[in-house]
């Protein structure tokens, strides 16, 4: 049993309580607009070049065995069809400027890795969360990982979309300590439109998991002309109201610098050169929330001034 994971990072504060390490599983069901995690949607491992380190040396043309690379004036072109991410051409640069993202590791390899900051984990109250893309596409990795965490007795938070059967949802749910839950978007259509699923598996998944009695956290993040407005706020933060084991929402700012990770996989971001927002709307959003009835809200992340 393998899984495919493209991040492990230690020391994550954002995530669930207490210093945690956060394991980043490949593969999402959504096609947020926004998405942070480019390098998180696709299940397979992938290839990507950063411009910023290539000195030109030319090792992977020739180590390539697919001929999948081709150097040109204006960069690298990896023909996608042809790579198999087998690794290779990143082997042979001097540079480190092609790499794989995305490992198949075993859930004891993932274990012993997180098991590392077993201490911080001890004097914060933190763990492990499981994160991604999308834990649920990868159920019986995400299942063992929760168990031998759990068997070590870390704490351990499943970060989920909200996007998958109800089945090995709740599978996981009852593994974890807590969830992490987004909420992006209440209006069905717009939803549809800027996520690429339907909305409504979402919010019967998230009556189901507030029904399991375990502490549930909500994740909206706020997004320019896509989550922003005072109406979409508005009808979350009444949805949430009505789950009862919600004891935190966090509004997460837009961050407008993962263009690169797009550029590095042959993607187009839309929202490229899109500002961030203000701590005043941030503010005000969060207010939204709040006189809504929405217990313990919070907003985070880089802002404009104005
Ligand atoms: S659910 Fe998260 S990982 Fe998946 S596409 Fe949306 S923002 Fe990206
Ligand atoms: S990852 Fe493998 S197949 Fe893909 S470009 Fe590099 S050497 Fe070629």
């Amino acid at each position: 049993m393998t899984g495919t994971v493209f991040n492990i990072q230690r020391f994550s504060i954002d995530d669930g309580p207490g210093i945690r390490t956060t394991v980043f599983m490949k593969g999402c069901p959504m096609r947020c607009t926004w998405c942070h995690n480019p390098e998180g949607l696709e299940y397979g491992p992938q290839l990507m070049w950063f411009d910023v380190r290539c000195i030109g040396a030319r090792d992977c043309l020739s180590a390539c065995p697919k001929g999948a690379l081709e150097l040109t004036g204006s960069g690298m072109v990896i023909d996608r069809e042809l790579c198999d991410a087998c690794g290779a051409c990143s082997e042979a640069c001097p540079a480190g400027a092609l790499e794989v993202v995305g490992n198949e590791s075993t859930p004891g390899e993932v274990f012993d890795e997180v098991a590392r900051d077993e201490a911080f984990y001890r004097n914060s109250s933190g763990g492990m969360t499981l994160s991604g893309g999308e834990p649920a596409m990868q159920p019986g990795f995400s299942s063992d990982l929760l168990k031998l965490c759990s068997g070590a007795g870390f704490h351990t938070a499943l970060d989920t979309c909200g996007y998958a059967s109800p089945d090995v949802l709740e599978g996981l749910v009852e593994l974890a300590d807590m969830v992490l839950l987004d909420l992006k978007i209440i209006d069905p259509l717009v939803h549809m439109e800027l996520t690429g699923v339907d909305l409504e598996p979402v919010l019967q998944n998230a009556r189901m998991i507030s029904g399991k009695g375990k502490p549930l956290w909500i994740r909206t993040p706020v997004i320019p002309g896509c989550t922003d407005s005072s109406d979409n706020i508005a009808g979350l933060s009444s949805f949430i109201c009505g789950l009862p084991t919600v004891e935190r929402y966090d509004l997460l700012a837009f961050n407008n610098t993962c263009g690169a990770k797009y550029r590095r996989l042959d993607m187009e971001w839309k929202l490229d050169g899109t500002p961030l927002v203000t701590g005043d709307k941030m503010e005000e959003l969060a207010s939204i929330a709040r006189e809504a009835g929405v217990p313990n809200v919070h907003w985070s992340g880089a802002t404009r001034e104005r």
